[in-house]
């Protein structure tokens, strides 16, 4: 079967590999459906410390199971399922006390590899974080799982009462899905971007403040929202180190700064002390998600009430992999289906 390869930063070939064998417990499935996604998009820019080159590449996809171990129950050939590509052992301190994301192995037995024919899951993975796909719902929107349930975890963690204002900073996939899910709640997000036709896909989704930062200065703009207090709680969707040190002047005093978009493992970041002790600023930094995350993301995609698909630019088979990872690193478009 042919599987994308990141060989090094900038460079995606096509290799022919061999076919995956479910090991026991598990499950190989047919992909249908891969998203880039920007996780993926700084690794193919700068490599990525979870993910050493040359690697399987993608991980967010659904698809149809075509082979099971003798003793998987869950799944039979020919289901169309839908997953993430980690789970937490249950065992660890961290599992033990809830704190699945921070789980000693969840990225140590977390899978790569979505652009590709073929994909196997593991049987962690089956017994925890794979679901059947209803099949009302799109392969496309399906595989929209994984990045679902971090924005789900990450919302978890924001004190975002409704009626609340809430500054997303950033209009890629996650800081649309971010503001997305704010308006759902009830939230009235504020959400800041630098492209004009990303920002209008929020207003789809019931965003209603939206603000080119290349434009409008954003602090102007949430202090004239908040009688000059400064937004209640803020999203970092950027993952720029600016943008990160920028964020304690944009909340009120009391306000909740989290940051979701990760920088290069070396990266160092510089705020302001006085500002978080005497404004009471406080920090948070939500990573991944728990399987309970993951249910509540599936719950909101199979509902009925919610459809990703205006966040996909286009699809695009697998033979042009590295064409559509040279338009994301352009800057053209913000999460493409490859459907190999
Ligand atoms: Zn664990």
């Amino acid at each position: 079967m042919r599987s994308a390869i990141l060989v090094e930063p900038k460079r995606i070939e096509l290799r022919e590999v061999e076919m995956p064998k479910p090991s026991a417990g598990g499950i190989v499935v047919r992909v249908r459906a891969a998203l880039t996604d920007g996780t993926d998009l700084k690794a193919y820019r700068r490599g990525h410390p979870q993910m050493p080159m040359p690697t399987p590449f993608g991980h967010e996809f659904s698809g149809d199971v075509a082979a099971v171990a003798p003793n998987v129950t869950k799944f039979k050939v020919g289901d169309a399922v839908m997953c993430v590509h980690s789970a937490p052992c249950g065992q660890c301190y961290w599992c033990q006390r809830g704190e699945e994301e921070l789980c000693e192995s969840v990225m140590s037995t977390k899978i790569l590899g979505a652009y590709a024919e073929y994909i196997e899951v593991p049987p962690h993975i089956v017994e925890r974080n794979c679901y059947p796909k209803p099949p009302e719902l799109s392969y496309e929107a399906a595989a929209f799982l994984e990045p679902l349930s971090c924005v789900v975890h990450s919302l978890d963690f924001l004190d975002a009462p409704v009626g609340a204002s809430v500054l997303v900073l950033g209009d890629g996939g996650f800081g649309l899905m971010h503001a997305w899910l704010l308006a759902l709640r009830g939230v009235r997000p504020v959400l800041a971007g630098r492209h004009d036709e990303r920002l209008e896909i929020a207003r789809a989704f019931g965003v209603q403040e939206i603000v080119n930062s290349r434009k409008a200065d954003v602090r102007d703009v949430i202090l004239a929202l908040t009688d000059e207090r400064g937004a209640d709680a803020l999203v970092e969707c950027t993952g720029v180190q600016e943008v990160w040190e920028s964020a304690p002047s944009l909340v009120r005093r009391g306000g909740t700064v989290s940051f979701f978009g990760g920088l290069p493992s070396n990266a160092r970041v510089c705020f302001s002390a006085a500002r978080l002790h005497y404004d009471e600023v406080r920090l948070i930094s939500p990573f991944h998600f728990r399987p309970a995350s993951v249910k509540r993301a599936y719950t909101l995609l199979t509902s009925g009430d919610v459809d990703p698909r205006p966040l996909l630019t286009g699809t695009a088979p697998l033979t042009q992999i590295a064409t559509v990872f040279e338009k994301l690193d352009n800057g053209a478009g913000i999460k493409y289906a490859i459907e190999p």
